[in-house]
């Protein structure tokens, strides 16, 4: 099987679930990708997140991070917590801004407060010129306006989690910039037909894979922890998505997070 990397996963979350260490983790962890990008999104996580830098490999698995603050904690957002992602963003193994974005999924979220949280990283990342990772959930339309404003002719970002409609990854697609989708075990699930339809639509070099780990475990996995080694477990239903092979949908995504990261 060809390499594959997990471009987002949450390894602190997966540890408070599973016990024992990260070295552990990669021990038992079969298939291995050849790397991992953490994701710390609460500035509560920011510190566990750059000493798990620190380690640099574990198991053969060489490990990067993203920093950013998510939306669903905006009112976290104070100059801390801007600090803390300025300092982090200065590691060598640092690889995006993220996650940020907008999520209207909970009925008491602050769309003022988040869209201006949102805004403020877009700042620091386009000035830094770092790749993004956005986390957007049932906020299309505010996104849309948002990313349609911003000078975004370099910019770079993964939409990660993607579970919106095939339209709406077009309109992204029509953005000045470059934009990848992320999938998750999400798209293999009974009742995501419409995630499909989108994966559907968005070009194959355009995707990237994620587990989102410890979230979305795939088919066959469902309820259970997921880890980075489910990322096959993706790619398999791609194949049926794209009509190629798993070898090929693993080597275009791995070409992909290259693209998109650098690595
Ligand atoms: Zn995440």
């Amino acid at each position: 099987m060809p390499s594959f990397i997990d471009t987002h996963c949450h390894i602190d979350t997966i540890l408070e679930r599973t016990g024992g260490t990260a070295e552990l983790l990669f021990e038992q962890m079969e298939p291995l990708p050849e790397a991992i990008v953490h994701v710390a999104c609460d500035p509560n996580d920011f510190s566990w997140g750059k000493r798990f830098l620190l380690k640099k490999t574990i198991n053969g698995v060489k490990i990067y991070g993203a920093f950013g603050l998510h939306p669903l904690v905006a009112e976290r957002y104070d100059e801390q917590a801007e600090a803390g992602i300025l300092e982090s963003l200065k590691l060598p193994d640092v690889l995006a801004l993220g996650e940020i974005g907008l999520d209207y999924h909970y009925k008491e979220y602050n769309a003022d407060l988040q869209k201006k949280v949102f805004l403020r990283q877009l700042e620091i990342g386009l000035k830094a010129g770092l790749p993004f990772v956005f986390h957007l959930r049932e906020a299309e339309d505010d996104a849309f306006e948002i990313l349609q404003q911003i000078d975004g002719e370099n910019i770079k970002a993964h939409i990660h989690c993607y579970t919106s409609t095939a339209d709406f990854a077009k309109k992204l697609l029509s953005l000045k910039g470059n934009y990848f989708f992320g999938f998750t075990g999400a798209v293999t699930f009974d009742k995501t037909a419409t995630i499909r339809e989108a994966a559907a639509a968005i070009p194959l070099d355009k995707i990237l894979l994620e587990t989102d780990a410890p979230y979305l475990a795939p088919v066959p996995f469902r309820g259970k922890i997921c880890t980075p080694a489910m990322i096959p477990n993706i790619a398999q239903v791609l194949t049926d998505i794209k009509k190629v092979s798993i070898d090929e949908i693993l080597k275009v995504c791995r070409a992909n997070t290259e693209k998109m990261y650098g690595i």
